[in-house]
This record gives structure tokens, C-alpha cells and sequence, in this order.
């Protein structure tokens, strides 16, 4: 099979976005742009055999959270999903793991609406890339500029689920098998919050999703926003897993970790009836951990004074 009868076989389906005008197949996708009522949210992100996921992992599992990391990043802009673009680096065209691939990446896609709309297919060493896009009115996407001295600062969901799932399949936490399921299923499906993101739009100042950790993605609030933060740890949503392995494990997973795909936003307080009003919507929660202070930089205080992370977070190019 050639790459483009690759790309007939396993990916062209027809387009359900009102906006693809002609998705995959031609030399370009065309997209309907509506003058200035909407605006384009675009992201990309790589994902590399060895450095991203493991050799060997499920094809289900790797188009899963291929597409999952940008989704994330379409949900904390608030934005509406729309299409994506698949770039797929194969070592060979393995039919069984191309179906595979295939499944778990169209289960996300289904999820949450995107259309594939083209790519490009290269022999290479296994690597996935993605660029999705995403509808969102002017002027309202969420932004990592808009936190102000006063604000609380929320995440959605559980914190340090993908690195306690991490810890437990290479050995270094052990804990009851049913507990490391669902640590496992966030490691490998995370759930990328797109309702939740659109919910908060005219109700968050600034949202990041957590890819690269709690303390990195809010400093990247802080610093694009000019401000600083406190954090209460006794207030970091944890599961029962997490506080059982935390004698073990401390804080440092669920804080500098990252993989969560959870959201991080700042509400100014005059909004936070307006939060709770949407919370119940969501079973995932919202959880105040902290305020936005004037100044730079996160002081994060545990019950007993200063807590000291080992290290800020996730990035390809330190150590
Ligand atoms: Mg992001």
C-alpha cells in the first residue's frame, strides 16, 4: 500500500463540520472562514516512540493521546473543535497497528467532533504529529494574560493520576491493583476537558492545561499575566491512590509531573458564584488551590511553612 492509498484505506471519511469544505485529499483542506465572527484556534504537538510513549505501547493508546494533548490545548483556550492534521513518521505500515492507531484515534476524535481534514505519511522513526483547530468568538478565547493580584486559582479534576500511573508501571510505588487501573487509563486516555473550557469562557481570567505540570503551566500564567501566586498544598485534589502512596511519593507528582491534561485557570473573585454555578455541570470539579498575588513567582506552603519542589517541571531541553 502507498502513502496515499494509506490515507484512503485508513483515515478519509467525510467531513461533519459545516465549516470543512474538503477535508482530506487535496493538495490543501479548505475551511470556511466567516469574516471576523470567529476566530481560529491553532496547536500543535509532536509525539515520539521512546521519549513520549513507550516502545511497544498500544497503537489504540498512542492515537488516543496524540490527538489528547492537542484537544487539551483547544480546551484551554475555551475553543470549539473543528479538524485536525495527522503527520505520521512509520517505521513500516503495519496494517495491524494502523487499525489500531486508527480506532483510538477516531474514538477521541468522535468524542469531541474534529474532523481529519490531511497530513502527510514518511518512513522514519515512529513519531506522531498533530495540528488541530478550533472555533472560538472574538476576543473571548481563554489566554494565559488575563490573571490579575486577587484571583483564585482552580484545577479541574485530580492532580499527579498520570505520574502516579507512571511510578506504578515502572515499579517505583507499588499499590492494589485496583487502584493502578484507573491511574493507568489517565496516563494513557486523559480526558481532555473541551465542555469545561467553553464553560468558563466569560468566567476564567487565564487557563493553561497541565501538560508539563502544576508549578510550570501556572508560572506560565504568572508570567504572561505579570503576577504571582500562593499555593495551599493541603488543598491539591488528590485521589485515595495519590494519598496512599503520598509517604512514598510526596508532592512532587501531582505538582511537577505534568500529563495530567487537567485545566489550571484564575477566576477574579467577583466570578466565583458564576464558577459555582457551572461546577455542578461537571463531575470532574473545580478546585480552588491558591490566589493570584501582586509580584512574580509561586510560593507553595504546606501546614507546616515553605514547601521546596525537587524540580519545576517537564522540559525537553533541560537536565
Ligand atoms: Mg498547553
Amino acid at each position: 500500500m502507498d502513502e496515499f492509498g494509506l490515507i484512503e484505506h485508513y483515515f478519509k471519511r467525510p467531513p461533519r463540520q459545516t465549516e470543512v469544505v474538503l477535508g482530506v485529499g487535496d493538495d490543501a483542506a479548505l475551511l470556511a472562514v466567516q469574516g471576523a465572527a470567529r476566530q481560529l484556534a491553532v496547536t500543535t504537538d509532536t509525539l515520539i516512540e521512546g521519549v513520549h510513549f513507550a516502545s511497544g505501547a498500544a497503537g489504540c493508546d498512542v492515537g488516543y493521546k496524540a490527538l489528547a494533548v492537542n484537544v487539551s490545548d483547544l480546551a484551554a483556550m475555551g475553543a470549539r473543535p473543528l479538524a485536525f492534521l495527522l503527520n505520521l513518521s512509520l517505521p513500516k505500515a503495519d496494517a495491524a497497528w494502523l487499525a489500531d492507531f486508527r480506532d483510538g484515534l477516531f474514538a477521541l476524535a468522535d468524542a469531541v467532533g474534529l474532523d481529519l481534514i490531511g497530513g502527510d505519511t514518511v518512513r522514519g522513526p515512529l513519531a506522531i504529529t498533530i495540528t488541530a483547530l478550533g472555533t472560538v468568538a472574538p476576543g473571548e478565547a481563554l489566554t494565559r494574560r488575563g490573571a490579575r493580584a486577587g484571583d483564585r486559582i482552580y484545577v479541574s479534576g485530580l492532580l499527579g493520576e498520570a505520574a502516579l500511573g507512571f511510578l506504578a508501571r515502572s515499579g517505583r510505588v507499588s499499590l492494589p491493583p485496583s487502584m493502578q487501573a484507573p491511574l493507568f487509563a489517565r496516563l494513557d486516555r486523559p480526558l481532555p476537558r473541551i465542555a469545561e473550557g467553553q464553560a468558563l469562557l466569560g468566567i476564567a481570567s487565564a487557563a493553561i492545561d497541565i501538560s508539563d505540570g502544576l508549578l510550570a503551566d501556572l508560572g506560565h500564567i504568572l508570567q504572561a499575566s505579570g503576577v504571582g501566586a500562593t499555593l495551599d498544598l493541603r488543598r491539591l485534589p488528590v485521589s485515595d491512590a495519590y494519598v496512599a502512596a503520598l509517604a512514598t511519593v510526596g508532592y512532587d507528582p501531582a505538582l511537577v509531573f505534568g500529563d495530567d491534561y487537567e485545566l489550571c485557570f484564575t477566576v477574579p473573585p467577583e466570578r466565583v458564584p458564576a464558577l459555582a454555578g457551572i461546577a455542578t455541570r461537571f463531575a470532574c470539579g473545580f478546585h480552588d488551590i491558591g490566589g493570584i498575588v501582586a509580584g512574580a513567582g509561586c510560593v507553595v506552603r504546606d501546614g507546616e511553612g515553605l514547601y521546596v519542589p525537587a524540580r519545576a517541571g517537564y522540559n525537553h531541553f533541560h537536565d
